[in-house]
């Protein structure tokens, strides 16, 4: 058990509260994983103001010499890749392979967006006056503050940190309380590369305390979220008041839709990878799929058949495919949603039920539910549950599947299987979604593309690939006469 502290100004330093907090390990709850400042608004002050201090300095580093410091990095935390990708799963649960491939992904961030500091270029207009050039420009904003959540542990650190750092940009960073130390490990390694002292800072501890401050102090210019709708919706009404820059990515509900014409085995693999890995906590999982009602018994039988067979427990071990619910309140959301959908009239197909004995009893784990019968109106068809809970619709046609499809509040990923391409491209088409996958699951994204959605599920920029550094600059026109 480590005692780990908050970087401040590029001093590892304790919280000026003296409190702490623990993570457990949701697969065995007996194991404290890490020990944790437990900050509050002024350790978050300290850390804004460190930041604002050395923003100027990290700035006046060439950009594609701030790029080199993210590629070492990028090997810093390879060379630790494995131990980071082991602590993911003792704090997260999800799977060790799971965990590799987001260690990965971060690593893949780091080096992508460290090759933007030699393309941080901007472009020459042409004047409509003699002898006069127009250029363009990209100038950081300032000191930025990136608010996370606990399901993509090191990965959404890394996608807000980089892009913010190679604009030069210094940066406040707030984890999530439920799983804040891959982004220790993150930090550690851009700390050990060289960033200047003060520009990247971590501080730990409560949203209400730390991420409140970052959202609400004025030095702060820009802040960039990912988490739950009404986390974020308040964050951008607090953020408008004083102005500032503000980037939300928040919940999702996501659908696959299966065509007639699409090949049963593969729509079941790709269903359940989409609604049941990474025990549905991923924001782009899929939580209904709507089916085209010529298949929809045997699809229906075949995805139930599979759903029995997955191996849930601890992620450590080989073999396991789903791990726990992160918390004791995620798993009572999940068992509720069950429960609500029961008394809706939808009906539990298999799954659905905490798993307590044997290697289950000391963690969070409950078996991967799925429920058919289900309408479109019905709570469970509507409202992000986060946990291995599906939804099966059934639908006419495709006109009809992707009305449902688009029936709801969010809009971050959808996907279909079909082996039509005219489908596959109506439904691009009218599918009303910022990540679109055809025979493909709707999670599942690449680090060197846009990412986010549309409608509740996001505001502000995009996030990864190149217009990542969109949200992180503002541009400067110069106007010389010669
Ligand atoms: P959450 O909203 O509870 O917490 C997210 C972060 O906000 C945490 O660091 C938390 O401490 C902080 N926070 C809480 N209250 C705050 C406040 N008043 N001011 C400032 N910060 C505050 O979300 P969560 O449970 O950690 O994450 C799960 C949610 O995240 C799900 O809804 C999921 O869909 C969403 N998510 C979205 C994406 C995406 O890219 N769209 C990706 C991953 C997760």
């Amino acid at each position: 058990m480590t005692l780990f502290k908050n970087l401040i100004g590029g001093e590892w330093t304790a919280s000026h509260t003296g409190a702490t907090f623990e993570t457990r390990n949701p697969a065995d709850t007996d194991e404290v994983v890490g020990v944790f400042q437990k900050s509050d608004a002024d350790d978050a002050r300290q850390a804004i103001e460190a930041a604002r201090a050395a923003q100027p300095a990290w700035a006046a580093i060439p950009a594609p010499k701030r790029g080199e410091i993210l590629h070492r990095a990028a090997a810093i935390l390879e060379s630790r890749a494995d131990q980071v990708a082991r602590e993911m799963t003792r704090e997260e649960g999800k799977t060790l392979p799971e965990a590799r491939g987001e260690v990965g992904r971060a690593i893949n961030i780091l080096r992508y967006v460290g090759g933007e500091g030699a393309r941080l270029g901007g472009e020459y207009a042409p004047s409509e006056r003699d002898r006069v050039f127009i250029q363009t420009r990209r100038r950081p904003l300032g000191v930025v503050g990136l608010i996370t959540p606990w399901n993509f542990p090191i990965a959404i650190p890394t996608w807000k940190t980089a892009p913010a750092l190679i604009c030069g940009n210094a940066v406040v960073l707030k984890p999530s309380d439920l799983a804040p130390l891959c982004a220790v490990r993150l930090v550690e390694a851009l700390h050990e590369a060289g960033v200047t002292k003060g520009a990247i800072n971590l501080v730990t501890g409560p949203g209400s305390k730390v991420g409140n401050e970052l959202v609400t102090n004025s030095a702060v210019k820009a802040i960039s979220f990912t988490g739950s709708e009404g986390t974020g919706s308040a964050i951008a009404v607090d953020a408008a008041r004083r102005r500032a820059r503000v980037q939300l990515e928040m919940g999702g509900k996501n659908p696959t839709i299966v065509l007639a014409d699409a090949d049963i085995a593969d729509a079941v693999n790709v269903v359940v990878n989409a609604a049941f890995f990474s025990t549905g906590q991923r924001c782009t999982a899929t939580s209904r799929v709507i089916v085209e009602a010529p298949i929809v018994e045997r699809f229906t039988a075949a995805l139930v058949a599979r759903a029995k067979t997955l191996k849930v427990g601890n992620g450590l071990e080989t073999g396991i495919e789903i791990g726990p619910s992160i918390d004791a309140k995620q798993l009572a959301t999940v068992l509720d949603y069950v429960g609500v959908g029961t008394a809706e009239g939808a009906r539990l197909l298999t799954g659905g039920e905490r798993l307590s004995s044997g290697p289950h009893a000391r963690g969070y784990f409950s078996s991967p539910a799925v429920m058919s019968d289900v309408a479109p109106e019905m709570r469970i068809a509507q409202e992000e549950i986060f946990g291995p809970v599906l939804a099966v619709l059934p639908a006419r046609n495709l006109d009809h599947a992707i009305e449902v499809a688009n029936g709801i509040r969010f809009g971050l990923s959808a996907a279909i299987c079909t082996t039509s391409l005219t489908s596959a491209y109506e439904f691009i088409n009218r599918i009303e979604a910022g990540l679109v996958m055809v025979n493909l699951p709707s999670a599942g994204v690449e680090y060197h593309v846009p990412f986010g959605g549309s409608k509740a599920s996001s505001m502000g920029m995009r996030e990864q690939g190149s217009v990542a550094i969109d949200f992180y600059s503002e541009w400067q026109t110069a106007y010389v006469k010669y």
